[in-house]
């Protein structure tokens, strides 16, 4: 399926994150004519703001932990210090390194970088606002990404940071309210916490991490509170205040919380505004984003859209994924449908979460009959370090076919040792398959292939 007619480019790429470089590199490599639009920095969410200098600020917070354990092996640790500056200027000298990295491989690839906001004009011309010129184009991929949902209108709500300016603060806040229950709200109380601040977690539902099973939320819940962070459920802020370089959120039952910085991470929403979808007559999706099909083809046959423009499941790989399919579909005759099934995810959390499949909630709703293998341990280190904390393993397995439907982690390393169940379950594994692998001693992860006993739920929970 190469492009059809006589154009500038084959392939005109809006946003250069995860998504838009892959798709661009890997259509540039297969001979196709490739320009790539960026208003902002190369990189995209990921690089830039998110998951990379996020993960460096979760190192930065463990080592407070280490530090506190060394003492029963034996180590004398003199009382440490923090320099926010100091790890905010490292992370931003990593953050151009990679930035460059990115731009050399796109120019290595063949690609056309312009720096510009683009807007769709038609089904085939794009306009480069820097310059004003347009580009007639074969196809044109929308990875426009998402952005921090700002429309909160409560008072005081422009005094509230978001995950953007939470990379960039001047100062570490001494204390700070965030608002949100979903996994970059959770992460960030635990990067605060850790680096010394005395957080406040916020959120209006009934407990943090919907969507995450429900032994690994409260487990973490209770973690988070054993390191001093207070979790407040079933409120929001309604009010936020400034008294010179302090702010007071007020909450929904009239308590008032001081602190030096208030942030709301409570979800993030498609960047389609401007962006000219409607009159190129693109749809949009109930759920918000850009509607596409499996082959990430919109309601306009020669635009695709990919990543978390289109809010099916808002990952780095996922949308990584999703652009090399788009790229092999239309540039090397090799039609690949997106799966978007059985996709891991982590929350890196202290201690964080490994998870890839089904929730035992959802295996119930599903498949009705589920059998449940949980471990509940103090990892090894413990024993020596003092530190209460217990690593939680669950799997869900479908009664009927044994077939493992779910694994989920708590504890240390768990995203490292979720990545390789990922694929077990991605093949269809068997318990019993879990059952005849041979563990790692000693380890934590070798609990996932010694679970024999079934767990046994209360009646009515079973049924549920
Ligand atoms: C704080 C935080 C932590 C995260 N942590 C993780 C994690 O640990 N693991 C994980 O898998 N995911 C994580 N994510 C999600 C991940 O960053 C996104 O899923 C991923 O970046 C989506 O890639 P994308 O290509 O769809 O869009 P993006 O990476 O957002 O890229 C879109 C690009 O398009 C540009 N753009 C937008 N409109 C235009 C226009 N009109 N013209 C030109 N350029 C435009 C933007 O400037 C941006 O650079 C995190 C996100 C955040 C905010």
């Amino acid at each position: 399926m190469a492009a059809a007619f006589a154009n500038d480019v084959d392939l005109f790429v809006i946003g250069a994150g995860s998504g838009g470089v892959r798709a661009a590199r890997i259509a540039a490599g297969h001979g196709a004519r490739v320009m790539i639009a960026e208003e902002y920095r190369i990189g995209g969410t990921c690089v830039i703001r998110g998951c990379v200098p996020k993960k460096l600020l979760v190192y930065a917070s463990r080592f407070v932990h280490e530090f506190a354990e060394a003492a029963g092996f034996g180590w004398t640790v003199p009382p440490a210090t923090f320099d926010w500056p100091t790890l905010i200027a490292n992370k931003d000298k990593e953050i151009a390194r990679l930035e460059g990295v990115y731009r050399s491989n796109l120019e290595k690839a063949g690609v056309e970088i312009v720096k510009t906001r683009a807007v769709i004009e038609d089904a085939t011309t794009i306009r480069l606002l820097a310059s004003g010129a347009r580009v007639r184009c074969g196809h044109i991929l929308v990875a426009t990404g998402g952005a921090p949902f700002a429309g909160h209108p409560i008072p005081g709500f422009e005094h509230a940071i978001s995950s953007n300016e939470a990379f960039h603060l001047p100062a570490l806040p001494g204390e700070i309210v965030i608002q949100g229950g979903g996994y970059i709200a959770v992460e960030f109380a635990c990067i605060f916490a850790g680096l010394g601040a005395r957080v406040k977690l916020v959120y209006r539902g009934e407990n943090i991490l919907r969507g995450f099973d429900d032994d690994v939320r409260s487990h973490l819940r209770n973690e988070m509170e054993m390191r001093g962070i207070e979790v407040i459920v079933g409120q929001v802020v309604t009010a936020i205040e400034k008294h010179d370089a302090r702010y007071v959120a007020t909450l929904t039952g009239g308590r008032k919380i001081n602190a030096d910085r208030v942030m709301f991470a409570v979800g993030r929403k498609p960047n389609i505004a401007n962006l000219g979808i409607e009159q190129a007559g693109i749809r949009t999706a109930p759920l918000g984003g850009i509607a596409v099909d499996a082959y990430s083809r919109t309601s306009v046959p020669n635009i695709y859209a990919i990543g978390d423009v289109t809010n099916r499941i808002n990952l780095t790989p996922v949308a990584i994924a999703e652009g090399r399919a788009v790229a092999e579909t239309l540039f090397n005759d090799n039609p690949i449908r997106m799966d978007h099934a059985n996709v891991p995810s982590a929350v890196f959390s202290q201690p964080p979460i490994g998870a890839v499949g089904l929730t035992e909630a959802e295996a119930r709703r599903r498949y009705g009959e589920v059998d449940i293998y949980s471990a509940h341990f103090k990892p090894m280190k413990n024993t020596l370090s003092g530190r209460e904390e217990r690593t939680l393993m669950k799997l869900v397995v479908d009664a009927r076919s044994e077939r493992v439907l779910g694994c989920h982690m708590l504890g240390p390393d768990a995203p490292e040792i979720m990545q390789g169940l990922a694929i077990a379950v991605k093949c269809g594994v068997s318990k019993r398959m879990f059952d005849e692998t041979v563990g790692i001693h000693p380890s934590a992860a070798e609990e996932f292939v010694t679970m024999r006993e079934k767990v046994v739920r209360p009646t009515k929970l079973a049924a549920e």
